[in-house]
This record gives structure tokens, sequence and C-alpha cells, in this order.
């Protein structure tokens, strides 16, 4: 079963991936993290990676697609895959159907404002680095370390927005991409995060 996880910067889309990878034992492939990885090596794949990533620009889709085939052609992964962050344009998602039949999509779709909303009360720990929900007007420390909280840098509502316009312009029309294909799932994100997976799980036991 080969699953494509659509959704904007956000949308909760690493939280769901991490529990479809588990539950379903596949292998959760996120460029973003493939990215980073390469950007740091100081090789001239990672200088050029590096260009783009640091002007949050998306890196160039033949770059994008020949690092992907290669994960793809990886033992690992006949057994399916999970892609998290790709396809992220719709060049994409036409090229990644000649390498890979993709069996669903699922887009976990979220308004702006939910996700404005939703940076106010989150804080990143400075000792282990993880994302707390903060409902509570006063600053607590880490739930999971007891660590300070600050606020992610990226984390302002000008980034959030002009991240969501951008996922909009260059990544929404591979929602309709699939849709015409009948392989899209729609769920929507104004809920909790067990009804999000729960709504997952009904649509992936159709396949
Ligand atoms: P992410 O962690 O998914 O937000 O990705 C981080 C960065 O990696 C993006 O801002 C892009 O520069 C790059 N990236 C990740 N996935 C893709 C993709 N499918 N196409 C082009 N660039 C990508």
């Amino acid at each position: 079963m080969n699953i494509v996880l659509i959704g904007a910067p956000l949308s909760g889309k690493g939280t769901q991936a991490e529990r479809i990878q588990n539950d379903y034992k596949l292998v959760h492939i996120s460029t973003g993290d493939m990215f980073r990885e390469i950007m740091n090596q100081q090789t001239p794949l990672g200088k050029e990676v590096k260009k783009y990533m640091d002007k949050a620009m998306l890196v160039p889709d033949d770059l994008t697609i020949k690092v992907l085939q290669e994960r793809l052609s990886r033992k690992d992964c006949l057994n399916g895959v999970l892609l998290d962050g790709f396809p992220r344009t719709l060049n994409q998602a036409q090229k990644l159907d000649k390498i890979l039949k993709i069996d669903k999509a699922i887009y976990l779709k979220a308004e702006l404002n939910e996700l404005l909303e939703r940076i106010s009360g989150r804080f990143v720990c400075e000792v282990c680095k993880k994302t707390n929900t903060i409902t509570d007007k006063n600053i607590v420390p880490c739930v999971y370390c007891g660590g300070n909280l600050t606020k992610r840098k990226d984390d302002t509502p000008e980034i959030v927005t002009f991240r969501f316009n951008e996922f909009m312009e260059q990544t929404y029309p591979i929602v309709e991409y699939y849709k015409k294909q009948n392989k899209l799932a729609v769920i929507e994100g104004e809920q909790g995060i067990n009804e999000i997976y729960n709504k997952i799980q009904i649509e992936l036991k159709k396949l």
C-alpha cells in the first residue's frame, strides 16, 4: 500500500504520519527530512539543496524527483510507503505516477485562521526540542523534560500565512489531481488528533 499524505504546514501531518507508519508498517519518507540530511553534508548536492532551503523555496522538481526515486528504489520500500511532503507540485505528482502506484491520497484540510490559532499556543522546548501545546496563559515547563519553553522562530503569523499561501498555490493542485483519479480522502483538520486518525483508518480500510 502506497499512501500520499497532503497538508499545509502545521496541519498535523507529522503526528498522523507517525501513527500510520507504525500501524501499517509503511516506510515513512519525508522529503523535508531527506533534504535536511543532505543539506548537512558538505557535498555539492548538499550545497545546492541548501541554496533553496535557506530561502524556504522548493527544491527544483528534477532534483527532488531524482532524490526520491533513489530512495524508492531501495528494498525496504517494496512493502509500501507513506510519502510526506512529496509530491508538492502537480509536475511531481505526474512524475510519481510513472514510478509508483499510489493507492490513496489523504488531504488534511485546515483553514488559515485555524493554523494561526494553533501557533499562538505552540512552544518548543530549549532542551529536548519537543513541541508543547499550551492552552494556559502562563508559560509552564516542558511536559516531557521540564526544560524552558520558547517560541519557534518560524511560528509568526507572517511566516505561517506566507507558507499557507505557497501551499495553496503550488501544492493544492495535487488535491484536485488525486480527486480526478478517485484516490482522494479529505479529512477535516479541525478535530482532535484521535478523531482524525480514526477517519484515516476508515479510509485505509476501504482499500
Ligand atoms: P518540509 O520539512 O516538508 O517543510 O520541507 C523543508 C524544505 O525541504 C522545503 O521548504 C523545501 O525547500 C524542501 N522540500 C521538501 N519537500 C520538497 C518537495 N517535494 N519539493 C521541493 N522541495 C521540497
